[in-house]
């Protein structure tokens, strides 16, 4: 069967994590049938509207690869695909619950309705409309809510992720279909436009669950076939058991997207967060997603929101990608190179890419690690005095360590990786200095930065003039203090 899915996103600002993947899993189902995945904006909450917030949501989901065959900006025969476009639909269908007798129009002020509220609160009941249900109803006209006129009852259904379920009359009321602004409300829109466009599979965040009496009663009185339901169980929060906020930290994806994490990673952590295909496999591509995704293995627990684990996988995605084809990567990194690093050429970045790409977690690293190969670093005397493998060297030590140092160096006719490795161990074997004293202050004196790659690469990346001159500024300093 052919699947047709949608992500039905709300233009509400901020594209939560748990959000984006709650347009992953219907994306795959959708390819993995060769069917059809929409986009939906859900943009009837006026008041919850922030202008930007739907070209955020395309351009996120177009980041990560999940192109939409049906919606904004690619048309479709469902259309349109906003909801504050398609107010006419959802008239018409309103009209048929009104001449079936399962919608009323609803002349009661609102301040009448927190008053039954109020007096149920008190009460302790829950507050349910069609105890209060009014005595006359007029026709309806925009200006005045439409609800449902329910008919509760027991309802079984089943969810492809929570099994088979049940919902009690007690869930079911006489809900607000239609605002009096005229516009639907998210529980009678949904249920029309996935009619309307042949939604096969429902595929939502599991907060919709208890909702679901009042659903099944929709479908019921518009005597539709139900889709098949698919409610994915939170992400949760680092630590505790609750539903990943903003307040945990966790990022938009735009925000991640800012800070080096490729597409491929964040498609791979949000694919795994509450979904794993049995085995111990950690990677996987979109096309390797779209072949082992299923439903069946979803796991009803949620999935805990683990940030070092993102960028992990980034890393591991950087090693994949610069082994299939270095260059390619190596011009996705582009926007993430120190602001020093303008006036060099590509030949210099590439290779300083290629001796450090197996070290960043995000290319947004490059912009730390990388500086001093564009900069003079300052000498940073305490940096030397106070490292753990140096600190026992005497002044007089350091010093002579580095002139023995230039001196080898000085020899040095083909300044290449092979040359500096070997130079290197015969200094080691000349000064009887362990690896972490000699090549510790050697790194130390060209960099003063905590991390840089193999000793030799980045000699030899660095050139000869910059590396003596930065081994002989230390001496200066030395001589100076
Ligand atoms: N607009 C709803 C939301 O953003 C979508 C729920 C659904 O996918 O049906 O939560």
């Amino acid at each position: 069967m052919k699947a047709v899915t949608r992500f039905a996103p709300s233009p509400t600002g901020y594209i939560h994590i748990g959000n984006v993947r709650s347009a992953i899993y219907p994306y795959l189902v959708a390819k993995q049938t060769g069917g059809t995945f929409i986009l939906r904006i859900e943009d009837t909450d006026q008041a919850r509207y922030v202008e930007g917030a739907t070209d955020l949501i395309k351009d996120t989901l177009l980041w990560l690869g999940l192109d939409w065959d049906e919606g904004p900006d690619r048309g479709g025969d469902h259309g349109p695909y906003y909801q504050t476009q398609r107010k006419e639909i959802y008239h018409e269908w309103a009209k048929k619950l009104i001449a079936s007798g399962r919608a009323y129009a609803d002349p009661t002020p609102s301040e009448t309705v927190a008053k039954y509220r109020e007096e149920s609160n008190k009460a302790k009941k829950a507050f349910l409309y069609r105890n209060y249900r009014p005595k006359e109803t007029p026709e309806w006209k925009v200006g005045m809510p439409l609800r449902f006129k329910s008919e509760p009852k027991d309802y079984d259904y089943h969810d492809e992720v929570y099994g088979d379920l049940h919902m009690g009359p007690e869930t079911q009321d006489d809900i607000i279909l239609i605002k009096a602004d005229g516009l639907p409300t998210y529980n009678f829109a949904h249920i029309v436009d996935d009619a309307t466009m042949g939604v096969t599979h429902v595929m939502r965040g599991q907060e919709y669950l208890p909702s679901m009496g009042n659903y099944l009663e929709l479908y019921e009185a518009f005597g539709l076939e139900r889709p098949k339901f698919v409610h994915l169980p939170h992400i949760l929060a680092p630590t505790g058991n609750k539903k990943l906020g903003k307040r945990d930290g966790a990022k938009s994806a735009n925000d991640y997207r800012l800070d080096g994490v490729l597409p491929e990673a964040m498609l791979n952590f949000l694919a795994c967060l509450g979904w794993n295909d049995g085995t111990e496999q950690e990677l996987y591509s979109k096309e390797e997603l779209i072949e082992k995704f299923s439903l069946a293995r979803v796991q009803r627990a949620g999935a805990r929101y683990d940030e070092q684990k993102l960028y992990w996988i980034n890393g591991q995605w950087i090693r994949r990608l610069f082994e299939e084809d270095a260059r390619a990567l190596y011009e996705r990194s582009k926007d993430f190179w120190p602001a020093s690093a303008t006036n060099y050429d590509d030949e210099y970045k590439f290779k300083i890419f290629s001796i450090i790409y197996d070290r960043l977690k995000t290319l947004g690293d490059l912009k730390t690690m990388t500086t001093y190969f564009f900069e003079d670093p300052k000498v940073d005397m305490d940096m030397i005095t106070t490292n753990k493998a140096l600190k026992k060297l005497s002044e007089h030590e350091v010093c002579e360590l580095i002139h023995k140092t230039i001196t080898k160096f000085q020899s040095i006719n083909e300044w290449s990786t092979q040359k500096l490795q070997a130079a290197l161990n015969e200094l080691l074997t000349e000064t009887e200095q362990k690896p972490m004293v000699l090549f510790g202050l050697i790194r130390l004196s060209i960099s003063f930065a905590p991390f840089s790659p193999a000793l030799h690469d980045t000699l030899a990346v660095l050139g000869k003039n910059a590396s003596l001159a930065r081994l002989n500024a230390v001496i200066t300093a030395f001589a100076r203090d």
